[in-house]
């Protein structure tokens, strides 16, 4: 973080200090809110949660080193007290970004958004120093955290803001003001919860709509092939950059396709250039993850060739999204578990499919959350995708849903044996571990909540 003095950051967030014998003590960073993470200088946002209360942890804090507690009430320690801890987060990074020499980039969508910013960040860094979301912490408190722990040095400060409805997108971006916005994919991710596509891009639009206009630099990124993102074009004052693998793209992909490993490679256009892409990350997903990376590359400066060396050597800094695994006996286990929708899981399929080529394939896959009135259909279709994909075996993990990706791939296929229902994890190691065989490759996928990441980790240590 940028240093403040625990005066300045009461002014900013509006708050009192209690038990501050010298308001001069300068705040150095980070801003945390897990007692763990606090070393000398750090400021610790005290959060009331369900089960933890962070005010319990002020004294133990602040003899770890905090300067301060951001709290809701007094502690007995140093602490400057608001009357709400999240929003006084968020004036403080509203305040520090706008003092930040960085340039903000800010990019969301139903699918892809952790993949990419990952991208986006390994790509810039090469270019100079990037700070970006960790993880997945796209929220009002992970968002305003990121925010805070750039420093002066800090070039460019890439954030991934998560969407779960209306209103959502509008409040972050009023925290940490992109000037370049990227939107990814109008999917079926939160369905449930949103009511709809339409309902969902009206929400991930929030984020063009609140772009500076293009004479003040404001760039608006927006995915070509989707056409409810090609829309949002309309809502914005920003200058309109297309990526995508259509003609008309300005950052484009041509000759796409999938190694026999899996991994997409294809040659990359840019305005400035064209040069080739083969990615070390595994399904064709990446491609538009790729090219969203590099239409934020090309829009900061980098030339098509640096692009693509980039993303050829980018990895994959989050766990559990097609993590490879090659198992001594010859086995190879696909950890897909972190999370899945349908436009995530016909991509992993195909990119088992892919990689299976003369090999036998299994598809472990449990439900996909959050569907509402679509998750029958949908989960049917994974089913019959399945199928047609020639994977040799699926098996579903878990309760209805499982029966409907079951029932789709025998409407496809006529399927018998090849498809395996089970009730759970456990079922499904049992199952795998009897039936595997060298050469063999293992897809695990399902939404978050099944925790079918358990199974890929015990199909890895089991070889
Ligand atoms: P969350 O909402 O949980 O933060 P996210 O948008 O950050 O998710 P990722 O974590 O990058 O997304 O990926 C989630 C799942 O979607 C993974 O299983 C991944 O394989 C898949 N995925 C990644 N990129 C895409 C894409 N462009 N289109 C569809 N699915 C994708
Ligand atoms: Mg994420």
């Amino acid at each position: 973080m940028i240093a403040l003095s625990l005066a300045e950051i009461a002014a900013v967030v509006g708050g009192q200090t209690h038990d501050i014998p010298d308001p001069s003590v300068q705040v150095t960073g980070p801003v945390v809110r897990d007692s763990r993470e606090v070393v000398p200088g750090s400021l610790f946002a005290a959060f009331v949660g369900e089960r933890v209360d962070g005010h319990d942890y002020a004294a133990q804090v602040v003899a770890a080193g905090a300067a301060a507690v951001l709290a809701s009430r007094p502690v007995g320690v140093p602490a400057i007290v608001v009357e709400d801890v999240q929003t006084a987060l968020g004036a403080l990074a509203r305040h520090v970004v706008r003092r930040l020499g960085a340039t903000l980039v800010a990019l969301t969508g139903s699918a892809g958004k952790t993949s990419t910013k990952d991208l986006i960040a390994q790509v810039l860094q090469r270019k100079a120093p990037t700070v970006f979301t960790p993880g997945s912490l796209n929220n009002e408190i992970g968002l305003p955290l990121t925010a805070l722990s750039a420093t002066e040095e800090t070039k460019f400060l890439v954030l991934e803001m998560g969407a779960r409805g209306i209103g959502h997108i509008r409040y972050l971006t009023g925290l940490t003001p992109p000037r370049i916005g990227l939107v990814l994919n109008v999917g079926t991710a939160h369905i449930g919860e949103f009511g709809g596509r339409e309902q969902i891009a009206q929400a991930k639009g929030e984020l063009v709509e609140a772009l500076p206009p293009a004479d003040e630099g404001g760039a608006a990124l927006l995915n070509a092939d989707d056409p409810l993102v090609r829309a949002m074009a309309s809502r914005t004052k920003a200058k309109v950059v297309l990526f995508g693998e259509s003609a008309e793209a300005d950052v484009r992909a041509e000759n796409v396709r999938l190694t026999d490993s899996g991994q997409p490679a294809f040659r990359l256009h840019t305005p400035s250039g064209a040069a080739d892409v083969t990615m070390r990350l595994y399904g064709e997903h990446h491609v538009s993850n790729a090219l969203a990376a590099a239409a934020v590359a090309h829009e900061l400066g980098m030339s098509a060739e640096e692009i693509a060396t980039a993303l050829s050597e980018a990895g994959s800094l989050s766990r559990w999204r097609m993590e490879v695994t090659e198992r001594p006996d010859g086995v190879t286990i696909v950890n897909d578990a972190y999370n899945a929708n349908p436009e995530s899981m016909r991509a992993a399929l195909r990119a088992l499919a892919a990689m299976g080529k003369g090999r036998r394939t299994w598809a472990v896959l449990g439900k996909m959350a959050e569907l509402g009135d679509e998750a029958l259909a949908e989960h049917d279709a994974v089913g019959r995708l399945a199928v047609r994909l020639n994977v040799s075996k699926l098996v579903a993990v878990g309760g209805i849903e499982a029966s409907w990706l079951q029932l789709g791939a025998y409407n496809e296929g006529s399927w018998g044996e090849e498809s395996v229902h089970v009730s759970d994890a456990q079922a499904a190691i049992d199952l795998l571990r009897s039936e595997l065989r060298p050469g063999d490759v293992v897809l695990v996928k399902a939404s978050r909540s099944v925790g079918l990441e358990s199974v890929a980790q015990a199909l890895v240590e089991t070889g």
